[in-house]
Order: C-alpha cells, then sequence, then structure tokens
C-alpha cells in the first residue's frame, strides 16, 4: 500500500492524467491532498421556509418532491426539466436546464436540499438549476476547491474522502500536546476531516482554528529559526562606524528617521553578528540614503557592498545615485545589470572580484554563480517584496555572512511588517524630508479629462514634468497598445506639442533605460507609462501624476504611483481619473484625497482587499499560506508568536523529540512553500 508521502496517482481513481491535473493545483502527493485545504464552503445547514423566501436572494430549501415534469425541448440545444418541491407549508417549483443527469438523480418523495436565487414573486416562487444535496447522505455543509480542466469539485471531493479513509490515521500531530491542550485545539484528525466534510459549522470552526494555528506556528517558529542562525554567526566587523564626512557631503542635511536608521545599521556593524534589518519609510522618505550611508561606511573599512533592485531602471537609477555621492569621495560604483554586452559585464565582474568596485549596484544579475566578490560586507536589496526570501539568502552566501539591509516599497503596518519580515531587525523612517509639500489629489471623471490636460500643458511650459499612467488592461499585447495607442490620441489634445515619451513591460530592457533616462535628463516633458514605474523611480522635476482608470489599482499601488511626484520643492499634484461604477469605488478612492499616509493607506488597503491581493499573489517572498490570513488571523498570529519565541527559548534548533513534528512542518513551509519572483 501507497504511503502518505507517495505520488497522488496511487490513490485509486487518480491515475497519470489526473495527477497532472493535481500537480497544477500544487498537488503531488496522498498528504498533500490531504492538505488541500477547500478555498469556501456552502453551506445547506440553514435552511429558510419557502413562505419566508425573498425573491431575488439566495436560500436554501428543504423539501421533499411530489412531482417531476420530463424532458420539454424549448429550442434546438435548449431543453429543460421541472422539479416541484414542498416543504409543507410553501411550494417550490425547481427548473433544471440541459441536464438530464441532475433530473435523473433527484428521487420522487424524496427530501432534499436545494440553494439557489430566489425567482418569481411571493405566490409563486421558482429556483434555477439550484445546488442540491441529499441531507441524509452527506454532510450539509459542502466544501468548494480551487478547480482546474480535468477536475470537478465531486472528484476531488471524492478522492479526498477515500484518501482520508485509507490514511486518515496515518496523519501525525505536529503539535506537541502541551501547545494543543492549552489552547484548546482540537486533534490533528478531527481537523482535517472536518476541514473537508464539516459535521457542523461549529466543527468547522474549530477545525479551521486549529489548522491556522498551527500554520501561523510553524511560519513563526521558521523565522525565528532564521533569526536564531544569523545570530550565531559572526559578521563582518566594522571598526570605525563613521560617517559624518557622508553627512557633510549630502547637498541636504539628513532627517532624524534617517540619521537613527543608519545608526541602527552601525551599531550592528560592530557588533560582530550579521545585520538583518528592515528600512521602513513612506514613499519619497528617503531610504535610499539610509544604504548610501551604510555602503560609505563599508568602503570606508575596505569592505563591499552589493544594492540590489528588482528593476534594471531602478538599478541604473540608484548606480547615478550612489556614485554621484560617494565618487566624489574617491569610493568607485559599478553597475551590472542583464541586458550589458557580454564584455561589459565581464570587466565589470572582474572589478568585483579583485575588490576595485566597491558598491555593485545590480539587478538579479548580480547572484548569478559568476559573480564573486572581494569582499563583500553589506547587501542591500530594493524594494524587497519582490525578491523572494530565498534571493536574499542567495546573494548573502555571496560574501563572509554579510550584513543586510532592506527597504521596503510598501510601508505596513509595524504588526504586519513583524510577521512577514520576522526574521529582520526594523527602522522606521517616521518623517519625509523638510521642504516637501503636500501633494494635491484630486478624483475627476473622464469628462474633465481635457482639462486636466490643460493643467498639465501649463505646468509643462513652466519647464516641470508629468506623468500619464494607464493600467494594464491585460497580459496580452493590449498593454503595449494601450500606452501607445493613448499616447497617439493625446496628439489630438492640447498635449499635442510636448514631447511624449512611451514606457512599457514588453519594451526591451535597454528601450526602457533609454526613454527612462530621457526623462530623468528632462529631454521628454510627458511619460506615458504602465505601472512600470510604479516603484522607486525619482525624477525630482516631475510634478504631475495622472491615473488613468484609477479604480483598476490598489489603494497602495495608488499611493505608490503618487509617490513619483512631490521629490521636489515644486507643488505637485495628483489626479485620480475614474468613471466609477458605484459608491464603494468611490468611497475607496476617495481615501486617497484625503489622506498621504502611508501606513495608513496600506492599513485601509489590507482591510478592503485582503492580504492576497494586496501583496499580489506571491510578492513578499513568504512561504504561501495556505490556510491563515494575514489580516482576519491577526489575533492567532499574537498568540503563535508568544508560542514560537516560548518553545525557541527551551529548544533553539528544534531538537526535542516532541518538536519533531513542528521541525518537519517548518521545513516543509520553508522548503516547498517559498515562491520565487524575479
Ligand atoms: P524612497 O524612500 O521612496 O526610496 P528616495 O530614497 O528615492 O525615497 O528619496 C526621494 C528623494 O528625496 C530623492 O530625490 C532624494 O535625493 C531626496 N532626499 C533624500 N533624503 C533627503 C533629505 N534628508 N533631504 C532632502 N531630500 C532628500
Ligand atoms: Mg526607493
Amino acid at each position: 500500500m501507497p504511503q502518505l508521502n507517495d505520488s497522488i496517482r496511487y490513490l485509486k481513481g487518480v491515475g497519470e492524467q489526473r495527477a497532472k491535473c493535481y500537480e497544477k493545483l500544487g498537488v503531488d502527493t496522498i498528504c498533500s491532498l490531504l492538505r488541500f485545504f477547500p478555498r469556501a464552503y456552502t453551506d445547506f445547514s440553514e435552511i429558510t421556509p419557502v413562505m419566508e423566501c425573498v425573491p431575488g436572494s439566495v436560500c436554501c430549501v428543504r423539501g421533499k418532491i411530489f412531482k417531476k415534469q420530463g424532458e420539454q425541448r424549448i429550442r434546438k440545444g435548449l431543453s429543460l426539466f421541472k422539479v416541484y418541491v414542498t416543504d409543507g407549508e410553501g411550494d417550490l417549483t425547481i427548473t433544471i436546464f440541459n441536464n438530464r443527469f441532475a433530473f435523473d438523480a433527484l428521487q420522487m418523495g424524496r427530501e432534499y436540499c436545494f440553494r439557489g436565487r430566489i425567482q418569481g414573486n411571493f405566490l409563486r416562487k421558482e429556483m434555477n438549476s439550484p445546488e442540491f444535496i441529499d441531507p441524509e447522505r452527506v454532510s450539509p455543509i459542502r466544501a468548494v476547491y480551487h478547480l482546474t480542466e480535468g477536475l470537478s469539485n465531486n472528484l476531488i471531493s471524492g478522492h479526498v474522502k477515500k484518501a482520508l479513509e485509507l490514511w486518515g490515521d496515518c496523519l501525525e500531530d505536529a503539535l506537541p500536546d502541551t501547545v494543543r491542550q492549552k489552547e484548546g485545539l482540537c486533534h490533528q484528525r478531527f481537523a482535517v476531516e472536518n476541514i473537508h466534510f464539516p459535521q457542523t459549522k461549529n466543527a468547522l470552526e474549530v477545525a479551521k482554528y486549529r489548522l491556522v494555528f498551527e500554520e501561523l506556528l510553524t511560519l513563526q517558529l521558521g523565522l525565528g529559526l532564521l533569526k536564531e542562525q544569523h545570530r550565531e554567526e559572526t559578521g563582518v566587523l566594522i571598526q570605525n562606524p563613521d560617517v559624518s564626512e557622508f553627512e557633510q557631503a549630502l547637498p541636504f542635511s539628513l532627517t532624524d528617521g534617517q540619521k537613527q536608521a543608519i545608526a541602527d545599521g552601525l551599531k550592528d556593524f560592530t557588533s560582530g553578528v550579521p545585520m538583518n534589518r528592515l528600512v521602513q519609510g513612506d514613499v519619497g522618505s528617503g531610504k535610499t540614503m539610509v544604504a548610501c550611508g551604510l555602503a560609505f561606511c563599508m568602503a570606508k573599512n575596505g569592505f563591499q557592498t552589493a544594492v540590489m533592485a528588482p528593476t534594471e531602471i531602478l538599478a541604473l537609477q540608484h548606480y547615478r545615485t550612489f556614485s554621484g555621492i560617494l565618487g566624489p569621495m574617491g569610493i568607485s560604483c559599478t553597475l551590472l545589470t542583464g541586458s550589458m554586452t557580454v564584455k561589459q559585464k565581464r570587466e565589470c565582474k572582474e572589478q568585483i572580484a579583485d575588490g576595485q568596485a566597491s558598491v555593485v549596484i545590480g539587478t538579479h544579475a548580480l547572484i548569478q554563480d559568476t559573480v564573486s566578490f572581494a569582499g563583500l560586507g553589506l547587501v542591500v536589496t530594493d524594494e524587497q517584496h519582490r525578491f523572494g526570501v530565498n534571493q536574499r539568502k542567495k546573494l548573502a552566501e555571496k560574501g563572509e555572512r554579510p550584513h543586510r539591509l532592506v527597504m521596503s516599497a510598501t510601508p505596513i503596518p509595524r504588526t504586519l511588517a513583524l510577521m512577514i519580515y520576522g526574521d529582520l531587525d526594523l527602522s522606521v523612517i517616521k518623517e519625509a524630508p523638510k521642504g516637501r509639500q503636500p501633494i494635491d489629489t484630486f478624483l475627476i471623471d473622464g469628462k474633465k479629462r481635457q482639462r486636466a490636460y490643460g493643467f498639465i500643458r501649463d505646468h509643462i511650459v513652466r519647464g516641470l514634468q508629468a506623468y500619464i499612467v494607464c493600467p494594464l488592461i491585460d497580459e496580452g499585447e493590449s498593454e503595449a497598445f494601450s500606452v501607445t495607442e493613448y499616447a497617439e490620441k493625446l496628439k489630438g489634445s492640447v498635449l499635442s506639442g510636448v514631447r511624449t515619451g512611451v514606457l512599457h513591460g514588453k519594451m526591451k530592457p535597454v528601450q526602457k533605460e533609454k526613454v527612462m533616462s530621457q526623462f530623468q535628463r528632462g529631454e521628454l516633458d510627458l511619460l506615458v507609462s504602465t505601472t512600470v514605474v510604479e516603484v522607486g523611480v525619482d525624477v525630482p522635476n516631475a510634478v504631475i501624476m495622472m491615473i488613468e482608470n484609477a479604480e483598476l489599482f490598489g489603494l497602495s499601488q495608488l499611493h505608490q504611483l503618487r509617490g513619483r511626484v512631490g521629490r521636489g520643492t515644486e507643488k505637485s499634484y495628483c489626479i485620480l481619473v475614474s468613471d466609477y461604477g458605484n459608491e464603494q469605488t468611490r468611497e475607496r478612492l476617495k481615501i486617497m484625497t484625503k489622506s498621504s499616509d502611508g501606513f495608513y493607506i496600506s492599513e485601509q488597503d489590507l482591510k478592503q482587499r485582503g492580504p492576497g491581493d494586496f501583496f499580489g499573489a506571491r510578492q513578499h517572498g513568504l512561504p504561501q499560506l495556505k490556510i491563515a490570513n494575514m489580516v482576519e488571523d491577526m489575533d492567532t498570529l499574537r498568540k503563535t508568536q508568544r508560542w514560537a519565541k516560548r518553545i525557541l527559548m527551551q529548544d533553539p534548533a528544534l531538537e526535542f523529540p516532541e518538536h519533531a513534528g513542528l521541525r518537519r512542518e517548518v521545513e516543509d513551509l520553508f522548503e516547498h512553500g517559498t515562491q520565487e519572483n524575479g
């Protein structure tokens, strides 16, 4: 007999073909099928009497079939079947379209639960093609799974049932008894059974709570272990943590937050333990300067710094910033990106290898195996959520346990930051540099578009610059098409004479870079772009950000986009264009006009959209959670944080026999669950 960890194709009824389908859902072993948790449930347990069903609402009715009326052909390809149901007080007419199978399954005189939208009126109630179950035979709460071609909900449900029957007893409970008892959590077996086939609503909740707890505890333990590992290592030791020369060379004075973040870093450099620090700060708070100051310190002490940016545009921009400030002080900076020629890359790598280059800035070309450093002391990753945990690790492996600095892209509430970046220490920059003016934000509809163009033109005439961002309509050709077409249309507007550049994700890196450089140098007045300008781009002379179809963006993303302006001393504006359909969208966008606080905005965003959309499917580089929700399960999260601390204090490497299960889970989550994202 196959084991829990064997391939799912050995499960009766699965086989090669369906195993391939399961693969698409991330299910490969029998065990992972049991942990393929439903995405939702259809509840047949709350029954509404027919008399009380309100037309237009979705109801579940329990009743007996008293009449069946066979096939009626309405026209070619459309036939319908009727079934008449009563719950003793009221009658319900059910129409089934094109589904003889369903019709035949329903037996005269038997009782079923039907769930669907009530049609008709108060006198004559109907339901079209409802879902139904036989309440005598199956549990009234039915799991709804993510599906893929070749696997229906019923099939999956059947396979899970079989797997539970055969292997349910082999499931080992990873939670130590003490934890389970103190927290009043159910056993593993009960949890897995009831998450798939809930006996009652309450049983489902109990099951879910236990699984959420287990998952979050595993996550916290994993992050805790990572943190512990670093603590045990010895880091690059800096003798002279003095950055006053750097500070004096700057054209502005650092904000208190920047100073504090740099001081935090310097303290880590002299501690003997590798730093693992996250710099959080709102858009435009000047996080780059923190990295720059720390890189300066490294260079002065004879160590190299690697700065990894998520895009070529950003890498180039950082290169200019770093070399502009550090270059005059005799610190050599170099750029390494994927689009450079083979020869350029080779020369660059030589400079890195023999230590001529003190600061190396690049995209993920930097983590290639052929890049080796003379003495890497600090690794900086910018806009970190684009990189996976593993990528961060890979770059760090290039040095003798270098210090690591991570700069976040999106400001997020502290509790959440601690959870996502639980393996990192945190420095928060609260205030923006002095002299920044608030960005005025307007919400307009399409009718005012021409006026907005006029407003943009007036600023361009004064030598300032602007962005217009169009959403990515879909992943196909249309991205290039939509911005190009948009720019084309502008020629018929008051913006016809302005020097306009187009930027979208489908362009080659060199092309993108060319346009971006032109814009940065002021050779273009207007940039029509998709969200490729979203993260990090810094052109202080740009003062207007106009966003088309603003309703299609998340609040945090809008805030990021808005952060592309307001970077200089000129008054800046953000214009959100939306012909929003409903009040809710309008309310959501209004938040942008009222607040400029990124932390607040991200909190609102999280509340409204949930973390899945907030981070994108796999942006934060954390293992993907199967069942816990970062926002809804915040209380459980705090509990598990405490437990993880307690457990790791007693058993820092999870070596006790009673922690073997947890250790296995951690390995599983962090080995198989982490997503890479370049
Ligand atoms: P972000 O935190 O969004 O990455 P950047 O590091 O790109 O912000 O900085 C935004 C802009 O602010 C840059 O043009 C930078 O030169 C400028 N800047 C940074 N620190 C200061 C400061 N202390 N005073 C004035 N301007 C600053
Ligand atoms: Mg930045």
